[in-house]
Parts: structure tokens; C-alpha cells; sequence
């Protein structure tokens, strides 16, 4: 099974959980109703006891003591009584049960957890062709972002937070004519943009520089949080992370093969992969290569591949070298924006203590 078929797997039995316990809720309401509504049920008793009298008479034949004696003191009444009486008695019981019946009529019980696809899952149009529902894509998004690797944390898709980047553009501060907020209110949209744009000709690379602390791997991660949304399949880890999971090896077992197997097919092939950090590790010219293979594959097949780091493309091809830092400067394939200000982690811990 791969990563992305446990995952869909999971959200399918998280939904039948959830519908099963609706129709268990849905049966007990049902029944506590019932229970707490004496006057019918007694009126229904005494209707089935009046009934089989008037049934015993029509054959000729006696009610047996025993139904009489299990029936109870409570009922005797009704076993003495002659054929008439019997009669009256049925019209004003089902005249009675039929006005208790309307007064409490059950309010439309919802049977079913979804009542646009009655728990199914998907939804089939008349050409007979079936899509996902809503409640099964809203199941399957949270499982998504659990499995994608994100560290703990809020990572809503929403532009920064007024107060977060300075409103004041400083050339000599920060390198640039515009103002941090105003740069990171950019490289927020071009990152929505990015994760929700499925032209053919969309972008398959975004390039997160900036200094450690303006927000990067934030960004990354609301980033990872949007496409979860839109049942995206995203893998996010740090650069080390990444290539190790990508890493030839030797296995002990077949089980760790194939763990090491699945998870690595998920960084190849899933939607929208997130390498945080390039550039704190230590590459190895193996290791390397294998990232620009993995880089190249992804673009190839048209999957998406943001990378975060903290140099800039000057510093990445000193690193690096020209041919990484062509995976980037490819601007028809890949967007680059640049975080600018100061470290927001300590600017925060900053403003926790005033
Ligand atoms: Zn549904």
C-alpha cells in the first residue's frame, strides 16, 4: 500500500467511524423519546390488549387467563369487558394514540452523518462518474497534514499578522526599497498562488531565501496547511530529513525496505514537497546529486517543490554550485521570494515579556 493509498484508507474508515456512532446517537434519541412519552405507550398497550379480545371474540374463543395474568391488574379491566364496550374502548384508544402520535411527531430524524452522499463518501453525477464528498475530503485534508510532517503549531494560511514585519522600508537594514511587511504580504499571496494553481503552465518551483528567524519555515508550513485543504497530498522535512529518506541503503529487514520505499515513492510523487532549510546541513556530492535528481523527477512529472533557505541564490551557487542554483534561477519554472526583517522568534519572545 503506498503513503497516499493509507492515507485515503484512513480517512475511509474514520468516516464509516463517524457514521456508524451518528446512527447509534440517531437509534438512542429515538428510544429515549419513545421512553419518555408514558401516555403513548401506555395507550399503545392498552390498544394491543383490546385488540386481541376483539380478535378472541370474532374466532369464540376465550383470552387464556395466563395473557390476562400477564397483562396485570392494571389491564383487567379490558379482559372483562363484553364486545360493545371492547369496541368503544378501541375508537377512543386509537383516537387517543393517533392525537398523542401528532403532538409528538419525531422531529425529520437525520439518519445519516452526511446527508449529501448518506455516508458513502462520494457523490456520482448522472454520467455515472464518481467524485469525492465534501465530508470525506474534510476528513481526508486532516489526515493529509498529519502524515505531512509539519512541526507542531498554528499554521492557518492567512497574510501575517499587523505588528509581525516592519511597516518602515531600511535600505541599509534590510537590503531593499520595500518594507518587510510589505514584502511579506507579497510572498504570502505568491505562495497561495503557488500551492493553488493547477494550470498546465503553473510554476512547479518556489524558492524561500531569507535571514534565520523572518518567518520561512512559517511560510512553508501555512503553505502545506492550504494544500492539505484542497486534499493536496504534502510532504514536509528539513533538508536532512529529506535526503536521508531518499538515501540509498541497506535494510535489515523487508518491512524496513518497505517503509524506507514508501516513504521515499511519497517525497517523489506527492502533490507538493517542502524541503525547509537548505543550507544548514552538510552535503555530501552523493547527497547532493540526489537532491537534484529528486528536483528534476518532481518538475518533470509537473509535482511541485518548495525548498526554504536561509542563503541567497548568490550564496546557494557559491555553495552549491551553478547547477542547483539553475534549478532556481529558472524563472519560467520556479517563483523566488525573499523574506526581508529581523528575527521574528526573538522579536516574539520580546513581546511575551512586555
Ligand atoms: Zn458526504
Amino acid at each position: 500500500m503506498t503513503e497516499r493509498e493509507r492515507i485515503i484508507s484512513l480517512a475511509g474508515d474514520e468516516l464509516s467511524g463517524r457514521a456508524r456512532a451518528f446512527a447509534a446517537e440517531a437509534r438512542k434519541a429515538e428510544l429515549s423519546r419513545l421512553l419518555s412519552l408514558p401516555e403513548l405507550s401506555e395507550a399503545r398497550t392498552r390498544l394491543g390488549y383490546v385488540y386481541s379480545c376483539l380478535d378472541n371474540i370474532e374466532i369464540g374463543k376465550k383470552v387464556s387467563a395466563r395473557v390476562a395474568g400477564t397483562a396485570g391488574e392494571r389491564y383487567a379491566d379490558v379482559f372483562a369487558m363484553r364486545r360493545d364496550a371492547l369496541l368503544a374502548e378501541k375508537e377512543r384508544l386509537e383516537a387517543l394514540t393517533e392525537k398523542l402520535e401528532a403532538e409528538n411527531k419525531a422531529p425529520e430524524a437525520r439518519k445519516y452523518y452526511c446527508p449529501l452522499c448518506l455516508d458513502k463518501g462520494y457523490l456520482e453525477d448522472g454520467a455515472g462518474n464518481a467524485r469525492r464528498c465534501r465530508c470525506f475530503n474534510e476528513i481526508l485534508s486532516g489526515f493529509i497534514l498529519e502524515a505531512s510532517g509539519i512541526p507542531e503549531g498554528r499554521f492557518e494560511p492567512e497574510p501575517p499578522e499587523k505588528g509581525i514585519y516592519s511597516p518602515v522600508a531600511d535600505k541599509a537594514r534590510y537590503g531593499s526599497e520595500e518594507s518587510p511587511e510589505k514584502t511579506a504580504v507579497a510572498a504570502y499571496r505568491a505562495a497561495m498562488d503557488f500551492v493553488s494553481d493547477r494550470s498546465p503552465s503553473s510554476k512547479t518551483k518556489m524558492f524561500i531565501t531569507g535571514r534565520v528567524g523572518v518567518g520561512k519555515t512559517h511560510l512553508a508550513c501555512c503553505m502545506a496547511t492550504a494544500a492539505a485543504r484542497q486534499c493536496l497530498f504534502v510532504r514536509y522535512g528539513s533538508i536532512s530529513v529529506i535526503l536521508d529518506a531518499i538515501q540509498n541503503r541497506i535494510f535489515n529487514s523487508d518491512e524496513e525496505r518497505e517503509t524506507y520505499e514508501n516513504r521515499r515513492e511519497y517525497i517523489e510523487n506527492c502533490d507538493l514537497l517542502i524541503i525547509d532549510d537548505l543550507g544548514v546541513e552538510n552535503v555530501t556530492e552523493r547527497r547532493f546529486e540526489n537532491l537534484i535528481t529528486l528536483l528534476d523527477k518532481r518538475t518533470d512529472s509537473g509535482r511541485k517543490t518548495v525548498i526554504t533557505s536561509n542563503l541567497g541564490l548568490r550564496e546557494i551557487k557559491e555553495v552549491y554550485g551553478e547547477r542547483l542554483a539553475s534549478r532556481f534561477i529558472d524563472l519560467k519554472n520556479s517563483v523566488n521570494v525573499r523574506l526581508l526583517g529581523d528575527d521574528i522568534r526573538l522579536m516574539r519572545i520580546g513581546s511575551d515579556r512586555s
